[in-house]
C-alpha cells in the first residue's frame, strides 16, 4: 500500500476536487464547537493554494438523510477556514449542477470554494454513479483527505475516483502510511494494546493483529471476559458471556502463533460503577461476588508499560479502564506514559483512546494519532478500505 501523495503531482492550474471531513461539531446556534477537523485538513489545503490549484473542497456535515436542511449547511465552516487559512474561502448554494460548474469557472489559481453539504444528496451515500460522474466533471484531479470516511463506498470517497486520477491528501497519506507500514512491515517487537468496554466490537480487530504482533496485551472491560474464559471468578464486572467460548480460542489461536497475550493480574475494583465509590487494588483470584473491575492494577500496569518501552512498533486500541472517572484512570495512564517514552513507533486509534492521550497531555509525543474512529478499526481489522482503494498506487 503506497498511495501517490499530492506532492507529487502538478496541481498548478487544474481544478483540485479535494474530499475533507469537515465533520465538525456545532451548537444549536450553528457555532462551532470544535475546529479540530478544519485544522486538521490546512496542510492539504495550503499545499494546494501555494501551488496555484483552484480548490474546491467538499464533504459532509451531520446526517441530513439526503434532503436540504439548512441546519447543517457547510456556511459556518467557511467562515472558520477562511480565518484559518488568512483568505476568502467562497461557498456554493449546492455540490452539483450548473451553477456550482459556473461559480468554477470563475474560480481563479490559489482560490477556494467549498461546496454545499454531499449529503444533500441521497445519491451520496447510495455512492449513485450518476451523481459520482457530476462530482467528478467538476475537477481534472480528486484528492481524499477525510480518512475518517474512507471505510465509506460513497459517491464522494470512492465513486468519484472513477472518473478523474485520484489521489490521497497529506492526512490520508500519513494515516495510510503509518498504520499500513505497521500492520505490513513493523520495526519488532511490534506489539498492540486493546482494551475498551468490549470484547465483541474488537474481535476482528484481535483476529488480525494475532497474526502480526508479537505480543498481544488485553486490558480494559474486554479483558474480564479472556479472565473468565480462564476460569477467574469475575464478580459482577462487565462480561461478555456469550463470547468467553470466542476469548478461550483466540487464547489458543494466541499459543499456536507464538504471541505473548497478556492479560491483567491484578485489578482495581469497587462495588458500585461510580466516580466515588470507594475502591481496592487486588489480585485477580482476590474478587468477592459483588465487585466490579473498572481498572487494572499497579502490577498489571507497570508489566504492560514495561512492554511498550520496549518495543519498537506499539499500536494501541482502547482504554484500560473507566479513565473518565479519576479513581479508575491509572491504568490508561500509565500506558499512555509508556507509549510518549517509547523510542518505537506509537500509534493510537480510537475516539476514547484518542480523548484519553489528549486528556493526558501526551498526544504530542506520539508517532501517529489515528483521527478516524471507525476507520482506524477497519483499518487494523486488516480490512480493506474503498476510500483507500480507489487511490492511486505509486
Ligand atoms: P475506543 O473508543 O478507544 O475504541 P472503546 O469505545 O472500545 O474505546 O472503549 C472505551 C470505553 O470502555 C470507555 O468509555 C471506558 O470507560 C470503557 N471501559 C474501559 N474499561 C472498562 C471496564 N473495566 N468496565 C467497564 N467499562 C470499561
Ligand atoms: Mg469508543
Amino acid at each position: 500500500m503506497n498511495k501517490t501523495g499530492i506532492d507529487e503531482i502538478k496541481v498548478q492550474g487544474r481544478r483540485v476536487l479535494v474530499r475533507v471531513d469537515f465533520n465538525v461539531p456545532m451548537d444549536d446556534k450553528q457555532t462551532i464547537t470544535d475546529d479540530t477537523r478544519i485544522r486538521a485538513a490546512l496542510p492539504t489545503i495550503n499545499y494546494l493554494v501555494e501551488n496555484r490549484a483552484k480548490v474546491i473542497l467538499t464533504s459532509h456535515l451531520g446526517r441530513p438523510k439526503g434532503k436540504r436542511n439548512s441546519k447543517y449547511s457547510l456556511a459556518p465552516v467557511a467562515v472558520r477556514l477562511s480565518e484559518l487559512l488568512g483568505q476568502e474561502v467562497q461557498i456554493a448554494k449546492d455540490c452539483v449542477g450548473k451553477e456550482v460548474k459556473a461559480q468554477i469557472q470563475t474560480l481563479k489559481d490559489s482560490q477556494v470554494l467549498l461546496l454545499e453539504n454531499v449529503r444533500f444528496y441521497e445519491e451520496e451515500e447510495k455512492n449513485n454513479p450518476d451523481f459520482a460522474k457530476k462530482l467528478a466533471d467538476l475537477a481534472e484531479i480528486y484528492v481524499n483527505d477525510a480518512f475518517g470516511t474512507a471505510h465509506r463506498a460513497h459517491a464522494s470517497t470512492e465513486g468519484v475516483a472513477k472518473y478523474i486520477p485520484a489521489y490521497a491528501g497529506f492526512l490520508m497519506k500519513k494515516e495510510v502510511d503509518i498504520m499500513g507500514k505497521a500492520l505490513e512491515n513493523p520495526a519488532r517487537p511490534f506489539i498492540a494494546i486493546i482494551g475498551g468496554a468490549k470484547v465483541s466490537d474488537k474481535i476482528a480487530v484481535i483476529e488480525n493483529l494475532l497474526k502480526k504482533v508479537d505480543i498481544l496485551i488485553i486490558g480494559g472491560g474486554m479483558a474480564n471476559t479472556f479472565l473468565k474464559a480462564q476460569g477467574y471468578e469475575m464478580g459482577k464486572s462487565l462480561v461478555e458471556d456469550d463470547k468467553v467460548a470466542l476469548a478461550l480460542e483466540m487464547l489458543k489461536m494466541a499459543q499456536t502463533a507464538g504471541v505473548s497475550l497478556l492479560l491483567p493480574s491484578d485489578v482495581v475494583v469497587a462495588k458500585e460503577f461510580s466516580a466515588n465509590a470507594p475502591s481496592r487494588t487486588i489480585d485477580i483470584t482476590r474478587l468477592e461476588a459483588d465487585d466490579l473491575v473498572l481498572d487494572i492494577g499497579p502490577e498489571s500496569a507497570e508489566k504492560f508499560a514495561k512492554e511498550v518501552l520496549a518495543a519498537q512498533t506499539v499500536i494501541w486500541n482502547g482504554p484500560m479502564g473507566v479513565f473518565e472517572m479519576e479513581a479508575f484512570a491509572r491504568g490508561t495512564e500509565k500506558i499512555a506514559q509508556a507509549m510518549a517514552q517509547c523510542q518505537g513507533i506509537t500509534i493510537v486509534g480510537g475516539g476514547d483512546s484518542v480523548a484519553a492521550v489528549e486528556k493526558m497531555g501526551v498526544a504530542a509525543k506520539l508517532t501517529h494519532i489515528s483521527t478516524g474512529g471507525g476507520a482506524s478499526l477497519e483499518f487494523l481489522e486488516g480490512k480493506v478500505l474503498p476510500g483507500v482503494a480507489a487511490l492511486k498506487d505509486k
